[in-house]
């Protein structure tokens, strides 16, 4: 087939929703998506006329590539090679001064700012600056409007896990916000999969097994027979059956003791080359499988892959605790934890999000953009500016304020902040305060966060998936591994269920990577692929993915898909230590603590500082560092 041709039989010619914001960049909103239509410019004209509001006056609205869009990161690689290490010269003096100056406005910055108002009062003034056009960090909503509906979805942080992980801290933070965790089950259903019988699966592509097939009933159907369907060498199929049966104790010569030394020293891939002594034709079936935090089944410390419960460590008679699947129940809202943002910027800033709102109305408020930077509220949040230094005006120890200098519409801008709290990202501290002493930057710059992306894909209907039998797809070998309907969470009026006639986003994740190389190495080769690839180069990867997982079903790529926003996250979830990647060193000694200390009037918050890729987390980090300025200052 010609290229000319499988671009048209893929439909990259359709105009859908999606090539408004191409790369990030508005190209004209003229181009948009067929069953769109012109739309108000603000949330209160939205409630008038009922419809959705235009991209241009609404970011979730914005689709094509979005996460770390292109705007927002343009000056980052200025940053990080220390073009500002010099404070910068200064094009707009605001002249404002605010209690406390924010950088980053993830859930780590906007929960700062909550804590700090709860401590010290709503007069306090407070200034929030995000990159961003849109506020929450990762937490990031989409929103698809399709012939009149609109259908929602999560950009990043989908979830709170609850309650086992939470600090005392975050579970009130929750609570405060109004959303009660244990209402999950009421809102988001996965019965009605169940329903039509559709289940998970596994495609197993051409490249990495021989031929193109999807096999039905990944974990349902008994493993002998799922994997009878699969095609695999014979080798692979008896190991891979052995594997996921009874195993024999790989390990029979070493005490348990010496067993738990051994795997915490050894990957997954070791363990079940090694030791299982599986055939390396039955590897890549292992290549989708993440650990937690994203590490690979050639980074995954053979230990942590048993205590998760991963297949072949049955016979090895560890001791129970050992064994256990971590895992607890978690609440979910139609965009993830954008809901969350938004729950805490209408604690503040009433004026952008208007009424008293819980996890219910929040899913559906109206949100006002054009007031959340408002010179008549003490909580600001000025989104599109980008911070690229901030140092005491003084000496550390006299200093009375902290400058902090932002790029905005090309023009370097400054504010003065009477304390900062950096809620960004640890690497880039360095440079953005290369006054902190060497031992701490070195500290900062020792995480490389793990690119990720999330990338969610309108349809006009999933009969192919209901034809089918799945719910989900796992493609190891694909460039987007896990694929899965939107579960359909409904709260709060918003109904996220369909039936197969009508649309569905469909969520696709990759955690770019590069097997064989040690895990920072592999998160930095990622985070260039997701800086430097096109939204067309996602495009067609996504549209070829589809029409081959889909291959002999109804799904025409073409027709059929109909809106895209592809969330790319080469800074993505915190970086966490492992035995086989990271130095066995005291926690204290742990680089995230080094790298945290507050300097004068700087505290530093952001899920890195808590060294673990959790909303509770982001929520924790901020809750210290301002508390450590209330206590440095005397504030508290
Ligand atoms: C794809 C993905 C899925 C995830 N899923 C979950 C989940 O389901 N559950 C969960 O608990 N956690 C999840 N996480 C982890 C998530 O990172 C944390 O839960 C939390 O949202 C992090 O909040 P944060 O404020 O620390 O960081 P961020 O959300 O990254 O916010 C930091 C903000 O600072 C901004 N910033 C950086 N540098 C500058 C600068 N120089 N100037 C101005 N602004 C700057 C950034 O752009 C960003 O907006 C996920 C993460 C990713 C990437």
């Amino acid at each position: 087939m010609s290229e000319r041709s499988e671009f048209r039989d893929l439909g990259m010619d359709r105009r859908i929703d999606r090539r408004d914001f191409l790369n990030g960049v508005a190209i004209g909103l003229g181009a948009v998506s067929t069953g769109l239509h012109a739309r108000p410019a603000s949330a209160s004209e939205a409630r008038q006329t009922g419809q959705s509001l235009s991209a241009d006056a609404y970011p979730p609205r914005r689709l094509g590539l979005r996460g770390q869009h292109a705007t927002a990161v343009e000056a980052f690689g200025a940053i990080q090679s220390g073009t500002f290490a010099a404070f910068p010269g200064i094009d707009v003096d605001t002249r404002e001064t605010y209690d406390l100056v924010i950088v980053g406005g993830g859930l780590s910055g906007l929960s700062a700012a909550y804590f700090w108002q709860k401590a010290l009062g709503a007069g306090q003034r407070v200034l929030i600056l995000d990159n961003h056009d849109d506020f929450g960090g990762h937490a990031k909503r989409n929103e698809f409007v399709y012939n009149g509906r609109t259908y929602l979805s999560f950009g990043g942080t989908m979830s709170i896990a609850t309650p086992y992980p939470y600090s005392y801290m975050s579970k009130r933070l929750v609570e405060d916000l109004g959303v009660d965790v244990t209402k999950n089950a009421e809102v988001t259903s996965r019965e009605l999969f169940d329903t039509y019988g559709l289940g998970p699966s596994t495609f197993f592509d051409k490249e990495h097994f021989g031929e193109d097939r999807l096999v039905v009933g990944t974990g349902r159907l008994p493993w002998d027979q799922f994997f009878a369907k699969a095609p695999l060498s014979e080798a692979a199929r008896k190991d891979l059956i052995r594997l996921y049966g009874e195993n024999p104790d790989y390990m029979a010569e070493l005490s348990v003791e010496q067993k738990l030394a051994t795997l915490d020293k050894i990957s997954y891939q070791e363990f079940l080359l090694k030791y299982a002594r599986m055939s390396p034709d039955a590897l890549p079936f292992f290549l989708g499988q993440g650990g937690r935090n994203n590490k690979r089944v050639d980074t995954t410390p053979a230990l942590e892959a048993a205590r998760r419960g991963s297949v072949g460590f049955d016979g090895l008679g560890l001791p129970k605790e050992e064994q256990f699947r971590q895992g607890s129940y978690t609440f979910h809202f139609p965009d993830g934890n954008a809901s969350i943002a938004r729950l805490l910027v209408s604690r503040m800033m009433p004026k952008a999000i208007p009424g008293t709102h819980d996890m219910h109305s929040i899913v559906r408020a109206a949100v006002e953009y054009g007031k959340l930077d408002d010179d008549a509220s003490n909580v600001r949040v000025r989104l599109n500016s980008t911070v690229t230094r901030v140092a005491h005006d003084g000496a550390v120890d006299n200093a009375d304020v902290v400058k902090v200098a932002y790029l905005r519409d090309g023009r370097m801008h400054q504010v003065r902040g009477r304390n900062v709290v950096l809620a960004c990202y640890n690497a880039m501290i360095p440079n953005l305060a290369p006054e902190l002493p060497a031992a701490q930057r070195e500290a900062l710059a020792y995480s490389v966060k793990v690119p990720m992306l999330y990338t969610n894909v309108l349809i006009r209907r999933w009969t192919a998936f209901k034809q089918l039998g799945v719910a989900s797809i796992n493609a190891p070998g694909m460039y987007h591994p896990s694929n899965s309907l939107d579960p359909g969470t409904t709260v709060g009026g918003y109904r996220g269920m369909t039936t197969p006639e009508e649309p569905i986003v469909v969520h696709m994740v990759r955690n770019p990577n590069q097997p064989g190389l040690k895990r920072k190495e592999q998160n930095r080769i990622g985070q260039q692929e997701l800086r430097t690839m096109k939204f067309e180069e996602f495009e067609l990867s996504i549209r070829r993915q589809f029409a081959r997982m889909l291959a002999g079903t109804n799904f025409d790529p073409a027709v059929d898909i109909v809106g895209m926003a592809v969330n790319r996250w080469p800074d993505g979830y915190s970086y966490t230590y492992d035995t086989l990647a990271d130095p066995d060193v005291p926690p204290e000694q742990r680089p995230h603590v080094i790298g945290r200390q507050r300097f004068g009037r700087i505290a530093i918050a952001n899920s890195d500082a808590g060294a673990a890729a959790f909303t509770n987390q982001a929520f924790d980090e901020a809750h210290r560092a301002v508390q450590e300025i209330l206590v440095s200052r005397g504030l508290a």
